[in-house]
């Protein structure tokens, strides 16, 4: 039985998903899929063609036309749309205060969730497996995958994760300004989204008092026991 390996990571913003997920799809050496990236880049896209993100239905029409080439390899996933290449640009404070407006659009979501299905089947079939990571990859994308993981972590410990990762240090001042990103960001996203509590059948990995290698090796752990 050799079926391609499809695991689904979901959890909030600053619970290492992004890096664990990679580390993990290095590790097994299959491919990776950034849903993320995927409303990342379609806000990106509305903000320089000028698509109102209030406009639900210019929004939607973006987004089933939108010229997005998404890297799948985990050692250096790129992002590119209609030639640009905007890795670096999708992470940028403007568009990560954007993204959920258009995360919320339940006119948009159904078109993404599509091209991710889709994206999930042939990355996997390619590559012999791939890890898929979002907030709902486990319940409404893949949830007949064979891996489905809700990776967690303390509210005190994603922002000191993301505070230190976007301002170099987490004192209360870079705290406080990365809050938006992380408890605003995922209450918006929560409303279409469930993300906070595991599934049936998903496992639950609560990172807060794991290191980075430590939460990879979980992952890891859960995969291989599935596996056997
Ligand atoms: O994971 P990341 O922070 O890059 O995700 C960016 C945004 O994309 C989230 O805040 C959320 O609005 C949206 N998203 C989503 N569904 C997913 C993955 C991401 O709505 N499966």
């Amino acid at each position: 039985m050799n079926a391609p390996l499809v695991i689904a990571i979901d959890g909030p913003s600053g619970s290492g998903k992004s890096s664990v997920s990679k580390a993990v799809a290095r590790s097994l050496q299959i491919g990776y899929l950034d849903a993320g990236a995927m409303y990342r880049a379609l806000t990106w896209w509305c903000l320089d063609q000028g698509v109102d993100l209030d406009d639900r239905e210019a929004v939607a029409a973006a987004a089933r036309s939108l010229p997005l080439d998404l890297g799948t390899s985990p050692q250096d996933p790129r992002v590119v749309v209609n030639g640009t290449d905007i890795t670096a640009a999708i992470r940028t404070t403007e568009v990560s205060s954007a993204v959920s407006s258009v995360a919320v659009n339940t006119l948009v979501r159904p078109i993404l969730q599509q091209v991710q299905r889709d994206q999930i089947a042939l990355i996997a079939q390619r590559d012999g497996g791939v890890v898929a990571e979002g907030r709902d990859i486990t319940t409404v994308v893949a949830p007949d995958a064979p891996v489905r993981i809700l990776l967690t972590a303390s509210e005190e410990a994603r922002l000191r994760r993301r505070s230190t990762e976007l301002h170099g240090h987490a004192d209360a001042q870079a705290v406080a300004a990365t809050r938006d990103q992380i408890v605003r960001r995922d209450r918006d996203d929560s409303t279409v989204s469930q993300f906070t509590q595991a599934a049936d059948g998903v496992i639950l990995i609560d990172t807060s008092e794991l290191d980075f290698a430590g939460s990879v090796q979980a992952v890891l752990d859960v995969v291989a026991r599935v596996r056997d």
